[in-house]
């Protein structure tokens, strides 16, 4: 059965690949290899696009960093205040 199978984008080609992602029949030409793996062409423009917002998953989390180190700035900052008010009260 896997021999017959023909490509879903050319009915004319034998399938050279199955795509994991969408379980479908691909010639050589329709796949490109992704982490090792082969995902026909669709599979990869969705994945790519998924990977683009992941990106903005890291800007994210370099914003929280950045709120972090801004939180301990300030945390060091009321430290120096607090020191400053005790010896001024003593
Ligand atoms: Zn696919
Ligand atoms: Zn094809």
């Amino acid at each position: 059965m896997i021999a017959l199978a023909r490509c879903q984008r050319h009915p004319g080609r034998e399938a050279a690949a199955r795509c994991p992602s969408c379980q479908q029949s691909f010639c050589r030409e329709c796949v490109t290899e992704h982490d090792g793996r082969m995902l026909c062409l669709a599979c990869f423009a969705k994945r790519s696009q998924r990977e683009a917002v992941g990106g903005a998953g890291w800007g994210r989390v370099g914003w929280a960093v950045g709120a972090v180190g801004g939180g301990v700035v300030a945390w060091l900052f009321f430290l120096g205040v607090g020191e400053l008010i005790w010896r001024a009260t003593s």
